[in-house]
């Protein structure tokens, strides 16, 4: 993390918090991730990954990828779950809100894909917390990818985790 002030941190952690609280609302059986988007300390999306509106709810068994033992990570391209992070650019442009320049909060590392569609839409930084680690091939496109647009990615160290699979 950067050295920061006191207030900074807090800020970051206050919109962690919030980030989490909208992960709990989750309808996905694996994971539950949420997100905020935010200038400064104003609060523009709040989201989490699952089963669209309109999709039949992870939870009742809507996404059969979920339901099967695929090992975290793996056939996304099969998965009815949004991320939150894609949940959150989706919503901003539902309901024409600006969000280039803001900062997005997310409860779990993101994956390239979520890094690619949030620097598209201007998000330059993101701030998360729990931290997974990638399959090495995935790890250096990453590193690349990061490399090149010079994204920051801040992982934020909690007082306390939320565990879920
Ligand atoms: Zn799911
Ligand atoms: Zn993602």
């Amino acid at each position: 993390m950067k050295p920061d002030n006191m207030q900074n941190d807090n800020n970051q952690k206050n919109l962690l918090n919030i980030a989490r609280k909208a992960a709990e609302k989750s309808n996905c059986r694996r994971r539950r991730v949420g997100c905020v988007i935010a200038f400064d300390k104003t609060i523009l999306i709040e989201s989490n990954n699952g089963t669209p509106d309109g999709i039949q709810s992870c939870k009742d068994g809507g996404c059969d990828r979920c339901l099967s033992g695929i090992p975290s990570g793996e056939s996304y391209e099969s998965c009815l779950c949004m991320h939150a992070e894609q949940a959150a650019i989706a919503q901003a442009a539902k309901m024409g809100k600006q969000i280039s320049g803001a900062t997005l909060y997310c409860t779990l590392r993101p994956c390239l894909n979520c890094l690619e569609i949030c620097y598209s839409a201007g998000i330059k930084t993101i701030v998360f917390d729990d931290y997974i680690k990638f399959r090495p091939e995935l790890e250096e496109a990453y590193s690349s990818f990061v490399n090149q647009t010079k994204f920051e990615l801040i992982k934020i160290q909690f007082y306390y985790g939320l565990n879920d699979s």
